[in-house]
This record gives C-alpha cells, structure tokens and sequence, in this order.
C-alpha cells in the first residue's frame, strides 16, 4: 500500500491509500486501504493520517482515525500514531504495520510494528526535494 497525507496551502488536509497491495489476496478481498478510518483519514481542524500492514487485522480498529482523534486530543503525530499502533500490538502482538501523521500545521510522524525499520517521505516547501526518514519498529 502507497500511503499519503497532504496539507496544501489553502490548509486543506487530505489523505488516501492505494488500492491494497497484499500479496495472494482472494479474489473480492477489500482489505483496510479504502475504508475510510482505517486506510486513511482526514479532518481539516486536525490533521490527517494514513496506514499499512496487515489489513485484515488493523482495519478492526480503525487506525488512521484513532491517530486524528488523539491529535486532536493534543497527542504529536508521533505519539498519536504510537497509540494506534499499540492498541492493534495489545490485541495482535505478531501484527505488521505502520501508520503516517501529519497535523494540519504540517509537523508530521509515524510509528511502526513487527517490522525492522519503516521508511517514509516528507516534502514540503521549506524542501528543496524530498526527505526519507526510516523509524525503528522496535
Ligand atoms: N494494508 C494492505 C492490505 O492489507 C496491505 C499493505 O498495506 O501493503 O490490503
């Protein structure tokens, strides 16, 4: 899955996911990426966020909504997505995944589970090309 938010300059806040990626999927299988909450989520008085991994676990707890929700209650994106991640890890601790955020001020972060690192790219304007940060999943 190809995850991404965007805040434009209007402070728009959008975020999507490919149509999902897992390999050997039954035929008519849908998966996490196009429910909304769980592949990805938006809310323009917030922030946005997006999610990858095991789509038939995570989108039970709708991760990209739980990452808004606790930025909206104040949380970085970082830690907002450690928390979603975390509530999937104490149910399916062999789960693999991760979840992008950003805030609609732009400040950005992700969290990771059951893999070794995670990569993911930042641009904005303060950028002349894009930035790949990896995160430790450990
Ligand atoms: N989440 C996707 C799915 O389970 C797979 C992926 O993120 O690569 O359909």
């Amino acid at each position: 899955t190809i995850g991404l938010v965007a805040v434009d300059r209007n402070g728009d806040v959008a975020a999507g996911t490919s149509t999902n990626g897992l390999n050997f999927k039954i035929p008519g299988r849908i998966g996490d990426s196009p429910i909304a909450g769980s592949g990805a989520y938006a809310d323009n008085t917030v922030g946005g966020a997006a999610a990858t991994g095991d789509g038939d676990v995570m989108l039970r707890f709708n991760p990209s909504f739980l990452t808004v929700e606790e930025m909206r209650r104040g949380a970085s994106p970082t830690t907002a997505a450690q928390t979603a991640i975390a509530r999937i890890a104490s149910y399916y601790p062999s789960f693999s995944g991760a979840v992008i955020a950003v805030t609609k001020d732009g400040e950005y972060g992700a969290a990771c589970h059951g893999l070794q690192t995670f990569p993911y790219v930042v641009q904005d304007i303060s950028r002349e090309t894009c930035e790949l940060i990896n995160i430790n999943c450990s």
